[in-house]
C-alpha cells in the first residue's frame, strides 16, 4: 500500500460498520483489530500521511513501548480507568506483534524499547496489519460535520457523506500542531454532551525569564544527571540546559506535574550523601571545585561556585556552612516562567473525561456507538513509551468491541 493512497472504490459505498477519525497510532491499531473481527472499516485523516507522530517520535526511532508498564505511569483524573485496557493488552502483546513482523528493536535505559533502524518500520507494520484486515484508509480527508440520526452517524467529509453506526474518535490531542494536530475530538465530545477536562501541554520544556534565562543560555547544550521534583513526583533522569530554560527527560517528566507559579526542586547530586562527602573532603583537604567536576560539567561548577561562594579548601569552613552548601545542591529551587507550549510538547494533559467512557469498550456512556481512544482521552503517560502503549491498549480494547 503506497503512502497517500485513497481507496475511493469502497469509500464511494459510503456505509461502513466502523469509521475511525484519525490514522495515527491508536486509529490504525483499532482499525486492524476491528477489521480482523470481520468489520468493514474506514479510517479517515486530514493529514497527507498516516501516523506522522510515530515517524518523528523518539528522535526518529519511536520509543514504542516499555518493558515495565503500570497504571502509576499514567496521569488521569480517574487513576483506575487505565487498568483494564493495560492489563488486557500489555506491552508483551505489542512486542509479540512487532516480533512477528521481524522488527529490529533495542532496549534502552529504564525499559524503553526503540526501533533499531527507523520509526517508519513500525508504521509499515501497522499499515500491513490494516491491509491484511481489509481496512480502507483515506488520508487528506477533511471532516466538516458529524450528525447522529436514526442510530447512524453521518459524516460530512471532503469525500462526500459517510455513514456508520460505530464512530471511533482517534484524533489525538493538541501537541505539535505542525503535524496537523487538532481539537476535533474535543469538539465532537462536546457536541454529544461529554465533558472535556481542560488541556495543557505535557512532556514539555520549561522556560525561564530574566537572570535564569541568561544563565541557562550560557550553559546551553550541557546535560546533567539529577533528580527533579514537581508537585509530589520525583524523577531521576537527565536535564538539558537550553537557550531559554531547561529540557531533557527529567524536566519533561516533571512538566506533567508542574503548575504555573509553582517551583521545581532539583537535587544536583541525587546518588550520594552530599554532606558526608563534604565532611570527608574537609578531612582530606581536597578541593571543592575539583570534587564537583567529577560529577558536573566544568562550566556548571563554575556557575554554581559563583552563585554559592565557599572556600575551595574546606579546612576552616564550619560544618554548619557545609550543611547549608550541601542543602543548596540537593534542594535547588527554581521557578519556571511557563512551558514551551503545544508547539514543543510531546503530549497534551487533560482531554475527554474518562468518567464519560467505558474503560472496557471505550464507548461513550451517554452516546451509543461513539468511541474515544488514545490521547484524545484524559490519559497522559510518563516519558518512556507509555503514551504509545496507551494508544495500542485502548485501540485494541475498542477494536474488539466495535
Ligand atoms: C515529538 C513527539 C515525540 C513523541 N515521542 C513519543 C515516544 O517516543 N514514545 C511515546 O510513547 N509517545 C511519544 N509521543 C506521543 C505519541 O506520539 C502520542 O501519544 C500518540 O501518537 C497518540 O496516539 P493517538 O492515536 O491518540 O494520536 P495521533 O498518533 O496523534 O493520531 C491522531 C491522528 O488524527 C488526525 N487528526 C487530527 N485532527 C483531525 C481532523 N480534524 N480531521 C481528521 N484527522 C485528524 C491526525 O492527523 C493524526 O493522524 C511523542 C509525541 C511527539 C509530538
Amino acid at each position: 500500500m503506497s503512502e497517500n493512497v485513497v481507496h475511493i472504490g469502497k469509500v464511494a459505498d459510503s456505509h461502513f460498520d466502523v469509521i475511525i477519525i484519525g490514522a495515527g497510532a491508536s486509529g490504525l491499531m483499532c482499525a486492524a483489530t476491528a477489521g480482523y473481527q470481520g468489520k468493514s472499516v474506514l479510517v479517515i485523516d486530514h493529514a497527507p500521511k498516516a501516523a506522522a507522530k510515530i515517524r518523528i517520535s523518539g528522535g526518529g526511532k519511536c520509543n514504542f513501548t516499555n518493558m515495565d508498564v503500570t497504571p502509576a505511569n499514567f496521569i488521569c483524573q480517574n487513576p483506575h480507568f487505565v487498568k483494564s485496557a493495560l492489563s488486557r493488552y500489555p506491552s508483551a502483546a505489542f512486542i509479540e506483534l512487532v516480533d512477528r513482523h521481524g522488527l529490529e528493536y533495542e532496549e534502552r535505559e529504564l525499559g524503553k524499547l526503540f526501533c533499531k533502524e527507523r520509526a517508519s518500520d513500525l508504521i509499515q507494520i501497522l499499515r500491513t496489519e490494516c491491509d491484511w484486515a481489509g481496512v480502507e484508509i483515506a488520508v487528506k480527508t477533511e471532516v466538516g460535520s458529524v450528525r447522529y440520526n436514526n442510530q447512524t452517524y453521518l459524516l460530512n467529509t471532503s469525500l462526500g457523506e459517510l455513514k456508520t453506526k460505530k464512530l471511533v474518535v482517534a484524533t489525538g490531542a493538541l501537541s505539535f500542531p505542525k503535524l496537523k494536530a487538532s481539537g476535533l475530538g474535543y469538539d465532537i465530545a462536546r457536541q454529544f454532551g461529554l465533558n472535556v477536562i481542560s488541556t495543557a501541554p505535557g512532556l514539555v520544556p520549561l522556560v525561564f525569564e530574566g537572570k535564569w534565562q541568561t544563565r541557562f543560555s550560557d550553559l546551553s547544550g550541557l546535560a546533567m544527571d539529577v533528580s527533579v521534583t514537581a508537585g509530589n513526583q520525583t524523577f531521576v533522569e537527565a536535564i538539558l540546559f537550553t537557550h531559554n530554560g531547561l529540557s531533557g527527560p527529567g524536566i519533561l517528566q516533571a512538566s506533567n506535574y508542574w503548575k504555573a507559579g509553582n517551583k521545581i526542586v532539583i537535587n544536583l547530586l541525587p546518588h550520594i550523601d552530599v554532606y558526608q562527602a563534604l565532611l570527608d573532603l574537609k578531612q582530606s583537604s581536597g578541593s571543592v571545585s575539583k570534587w564537583l567536576n567529577e560529577f558536573w560539567p566544568k562550566r556548571f561548577t563554575q556557575m554554581w561556585m559563583g552563585l554559592n561562594p565557599i572556600e575551595n579548601e574546606l579546612a576552616n569552613v564550619p560544618n554548619e556552612a557545609l550543611q547549608n552548601f550541601a542543602n543548596g545542591m540537593t534542594h535547588w529551587e527554581l521557578y519556571p516562567e511557563k512551558t514551551a507550549g503545544y508547539d514543543k510538547a510531546e503530549v497534551t494533559l487533560g482531554g475527554v473525561d474518562t468518567d464519560e467512557i467505558s474503560s472496557k469498550t471505550f464507548e461513550s456512556k451517554k452516546q451509543p456507538g461513539l468511541y474515544f481512544i488514545g490521547e484524545v482521552l484524559d490519559v497522559t503517560g510518563h516519558l518512556g513509551g507509555y503514551n504509545f502503549q496507551w494508544a495500542w491498549a485502548s485501540a485494541v480494547a475498542c477494536g474488539l468491541e466495535v
